[in-house]
């Protein structure tokens, strides 16, 4: 009788060891190993945009009946709040403020007894075209242009100087003529300058 008593309880505390393994084993596949990721992905990652875009769409597929949230649904940015459609498509309207020069977006999907996925988009705008006066050269091909100056003429004392010359300086505004090559100043009766020699 003593015998059989003990092998009972060895038994019982054989048949509960198991059950508490077997018990433990469920509890950790159920919270971790078996839940899934939800499906996320993004048509685009990134998007640049001009000085006046003020809205930008966010298009991406998750699964049918999951929920899609952008930077916790901050209201701010966010004008529309997606639907996933029966298919797992779903687009987000984004509202970008113009002062806004670049933006990061989290976008996370979460379906039922899955885990939730995140993805990653961002918004760069691009600087507006600055254009820069040059000097010289980029409006050459305009008729009204003045002609570059190659050498200065005296109507007066018939001599030609290259527009540095200090004789130029000292030359009346009414005496002056423009050559646009010494060929044509000698042409027209004119000598070069003994001081410049152009
Ligand atoms: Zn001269």
């Amino acid at each position: 009788m003593v015998i059989i008593m003990a092998n009972i309880k060895i038994i019982f505390g054989v048949v509960i060891l198991i059950g508490l393994i077997v018990a433990g084993f469920y509890f950790v596949s159920s919270t971790d190993t078996f839940q899934e990721d939800t499906k996320l992905t993004l048509n685009s990652n990134s998007t640049k945009i001009n000085e006046n875009t003020t809205t930008v769409k966010v298009i991406g597929h998750t699964e049918p009946g999951a929920t899609v949230t952008i930077n916790s649904n901050d209201s701010s940015i966010a004008t529309l709040y997606p639907k996933v459609s029966s298919n797992g498509d779903f687009y987000y309207e984004i509202t970008v403020p113009t002062s806004m020069e670049h933006m990061v977006l989290i976008v996370e999907a979460i379906a039922n007894d899955k885990k939730p996925s995140t993805a990653i988009f961002t918004i760069e705008r691009i600087p507006p075209i600055t254009v820069v006066d040059t000097p010289n050269g980029t409006n050459n091909n305009t008729t009204n242009s003045t002609p570059v100056e190659n050498f200065i003429g005296n109507k007066y004392s018939m001599i030609f100087h290259v527009p540095s010359c200090e004789w130029v300086e000292k030359m009346s505004e009414n005496n002056k003529i423009i050559f646009e090559n010494r060929i044509d100043a000698i042409n027209q009766g004119y000598q070069p300058c003994k001081a410049c020699k152009p």
